[in-house]
């Protein structure tokens, strides 16, 4: 069902025009179809499995256009929306493995993914190895048992930001029979073409840039033609559908996602850069930065930089970092992150990571920058800083 565009439209063309088939009566965009009930017009249509429209959960315009959308962002198949970015990557996960399967997933993975993994994968007969998200190509040959069904990919990884070599690591992976899964949330299709760089599936948090306003939830499954068919299964069989309001929010933002993530990146790059020149701050993990870890990868394989990064302070007390976070008044804390407004977190992956050592001493801030000016932004965490070294005394 998804019409194939020209492959000559640049990438912020296709953003603009995907999924428009879907739109009727001249309107630009689609109507939102609140639905549930879709009538047949008679035993003939009803019998024959032809009418495109069946149930509101198993699609409608509104999440047609979407589906279609985000599959020519992320460069798939097809694609199918699911109520938030964990149920997609659930979903996916299902579909793919069998009892008695082992996977391999990056240690840096988002955590409820791994608590999907540890919990409910694993009650269903699929074991679990985490490994070290920057392993190479013989390294990972090493972890591979004749069980092995699926590689697990998220990159830049949650948190600390490791890139991986994709390309090395689907080698090895394909070679070996394995599917290879990425979380492509942080860069998006436009800015990291996951499928060529050996991706079958892409799995992407729509909630975060998407979105982009921090008013919805929202997932989506993104695959190849050749493993299409199991995804589409597992999303059929499980009953997964999002919201017709949801679905409507990820369509408005994505036309502008190219000139928000724009922003986001010129503003984090500005940041970060500005961070790094900071005395309290002892690393700053952003692989889109000239030298930092990350960033021959990154500048190998990517198009661009989203607007999420993390910062490592140089050792402070807790109530120190406390009296930093408390008292800014631009950047919210909170977690998500892809809207237009900046965030900051602190974290500690030290208490659950298994395969990687989180070697640090400091305490550790995860930032989003949002679409304000930079000097406003540099100007919140400048009082901060201040905060933090009375407070540190
Ligand atoms: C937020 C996030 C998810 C989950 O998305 P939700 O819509 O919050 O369920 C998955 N992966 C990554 C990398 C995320 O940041």
């Amino acid at each position: 069902m998804v019409k194939e565009k020209p492959s000559t439209l640049a990438p912020e063309t296709r953003l603009v025009t995907a999924g428009h088939d879907y739109a009727e009566h001249g309107f630009v965009n689609p109507a939102v179809y609140h639905a549930s009930t879709v009538r047949y017009r008679d035993v003939e249509t009803l019998m024959s499995g032809a009418q495109p429209y069946k149930y509101g959960r198993r699609g409608t315009p509104t999440s047609r256009a979407l589906d279609t959308a985000i599959a020519d962002l992320e460069g798939g198949h097809d694609a199918r929306l699911a109520p938030s970015g964990l149920s997609a990557i659930t979903t996916a996960l299902l579909g793919l493995v069998r009892a008695g399967d082992h996977i391999l997933v990056t240690d840096a993975v988002y955590r409820p993914a791994r608590a999907f993994c540890d919990t409910m994968l694993a009650r269903l007969g699929v074991e679990t190895t985490y490994y070290d998200p920057r392993i190479g190509a013989a390294e990972l040959a090493g972890l591979i048992r004749p069980n092995t069904r699926l590689l697990y990919t998220e990159s830049p990884g949650s948190q600390t930001m490791e890139v991986q070599d994709l390309p090395a690591l689907a080698d090895v992976a394909h070679r070996h029979g394995l599917s290879v899964l990425i979380d492509n949330t942080w860069a998006t299709g436009r800015f990291f073409r996951a499928f060529e760089h050996g991706a079958d599936v892409v799995v992407t948090a729509a909630t975060k840039y998407i979105v982009g306003h921090s008013d919805a939830m929202l997932g989506a499954i993104v695959g190849t033609a050749e493993i299409w068919p199991q995804l589409e299964e597992a999303h059929l069989t499980l009953g997964e559908c999002a919201g017709p309001d949801d679905a409507y929010l990820g369509l408005r933002g994505l036309r502008t996602l190219d000139v928000r993530l724009e922003r986001h990146m010129r503003n984090a790059l500005e940041i970060a850069d500005w961070l790094k020149s900071r005395p309290e701050v002892e690393d700053v993990l952003h692989p889109a930065l000239p030298g930092a870890t990350g960033h021959n990868l990154w500048a190998r394989d990517f198009t661009g930089a989203s607007g999420l990064f993390s910062v490592v302070l140089k050792p402070a007390p807790r109530e120190a970092v406390a009296a930093m976070l408390d008292g800014l008044s631009l950047f919210g804390m909170g977690f998500s992150w892809g809207g237009y407004e900046s965030l900051v977190i602190p974290f500690n992956p030290s208490g659950y990571r298994t395969a990687t050592t989180w070697t640090h001493k400091g305490p550790a801030l995860r930032f989003h920058i949002g679409l304000e000016h930079t000097d406003d932004l540099k100007a919140d965490l400048d009082e901060g800083f201040k905060r933090l070294a009375a407070t540190a005394g």
